[in-house]
């Protein structure tokens, strides 16, 4: 989006310095300037502005004896702004408090009890334990990250593999419009948050990537296309997980057969192995997880071997129409799958040299994830940072969907 007037230009600009300071700790302002490009002028008083405003400090001057003065150091101030991400889970909420210099500072859980609401629990969260660890002027924004595919057109979650009582699925929308006056609110996907946290923190270079999630009960993606995110963090961009690779398949939830949710998301595990025989090692599991049959196929278990085979090729029958698509040249698989381990991810490349289209998919790289389990806490936090947070909106505040 191009700048419309003074006001997106100065936060744009301010977004800029911030972001260059994160990533070079102690950073001058001549080096600013010739990085950004922006006139030393400007840099002077932007930087002044965020100083004031407690968003970085000033260390000072170095002394250097073999070079003289060096010029004053520039920081993120850290524990001074804070964005509050709510994870509604099974009837459960976690609320965590997230440093925008990105430390998880504070946790909080509530349970939903029989007839409770997400939104009531959620306020409860922000006044009785948040609001002891910060004052109100340091939070910029709240996040809400849920496990759904959120549509902002029609104002409503269309599916979620959470239960959200009657009442609240319908009025959500306007319920958490209200529920934290002076303060913006996000709706976000679990999914989009994932894969914002890989962009950002993950070192990713590629402009063109997938993120596949493997959740807790489903399987989502999110696409980045010249280095932004496809849509919005709705979650109702791609639906991946509902991607058929097999016609005559098993009848999923959404009405279609064969989806790769329906093969082999992981509560979807158990009852498949029947399929290829029997693995003693979890016939006594009432559920088995990738980790479970990653396990089996290492001590080379010879069912959970086919069992890995084939669900590495129908992935990689899915993954090599993604990439005639849209021909990212990075593909990342996370959530719960890395603890399916090599053998898989070595199957899936092996599998996709066989299907696609041979000069995209040979420039395809497949791998694991290589960040931690709860980095959807820094993806959101981010992803409202960057996208929803303005550093010149003085009354900010608003609902977002993604
Ligand atoms: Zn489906």
């Amino acid at each position: 989006m191009k700048p419309v007037n003074q006001q997106q230009i100065k936060d744009i600009n301010m977004k800029r310095l911030y972001a260059s300071i994160y990533s070079t700790p102690g950073i001058s302002r001549a080096e600013l300037a010739k990085r950004t490009k922006l006139s030393k002028t400007t840099v002077s008083t932007l930087v002044d502005e965020l100083i004031e405003r407690r968003f970085i400090q000033d260390s000072g001057i170095v002394e250097s004896t073999a070079l003289g003065r060096r010029p004053n150091s520039l920081h993120i101030r850290r524990n001074s702004h804070y964005i509050i991400v709510f994870n509604w889970y099974e009837n459960q909420i976690y609320t965590h408090l997230v440093d925008i210099a990105g430390t998880s500072v504070f946790q909080d859980v509530r349970i939903i009890g029989k007839g409770g609401s997400y939104v009531s629990a959620s306020q409860e969260s922000f006044q009785e334990a948040v609001s002891a660890h910060c004052s109100p002027d340091e939070i910029l924004g709240i996040c809400i990250v849920i496990s759904a595919m959120i549509d902002e057109k029609h104002k409503e979650i269309y599916s979620t593999t959470i239960h959200l009582p009657e009442m609240e699925g319908t009025q959500l929308f306007a319920s958490l419009k209200d529920a934290f006056p002076g303060y913006p609110v996000d709706l976000l996907n679990d999914t989009a948050c994932y894969s914002y946290a890989e962009k950002v923190y993950g070192g990713i270079t590629e402009k063109n990537f997938a993120f596949i999630n493997f959740g807790n009960r489903g399987i989502g993606a999110s696409l980045f296309i010249d280095g932004s995110m496809l849509g919005k963090a709705s979650g109702s961009f791609t639906q991946f997980g509902h991607y058929s690779v097999d016609p005559d398949g098993p009848l999923c939830v959404c009405g279609n057969h064969g989806c790769l949710e329906a093969l082999f998301s992981e509560p979807r595990l158990k009852e498949r192995i029947s399929e290829f025989g029997e693995i003693p090692s979890l016939s006594s599991c009432s559920q088995v997880t990738f980790s479970d049959l990653g396990k089996a196929a290492t001590f080379r278990d010879p069912v959970a071997l086919s069992m890995v085979d084939e669900i590495a090729r129908e992935l990689s029958l899915a993954l090599g129409n993604l990439i005639c698509m849209v021909s990212p040249s990075l593909i990342i698989l996370g959530g719960k799958i890395p603890d399916l381990g090599e053998y898989f991810l070595e199957r899936v490349r092996e599998n996709l040299k066989k299907t696609g289209f041979r000069r995209m998919v040979d420039s395809v790289q497949v791998r694991y994830s290589r960040l931690q389990s709860d980095s959807f806490l820094n993806g959101a936090m981010k992803y409202f940072f960057d996208i929803h947070y303005s550093f010149t909106d003085k009354n900010p505040s608003g609902f977002f969907i993604g």
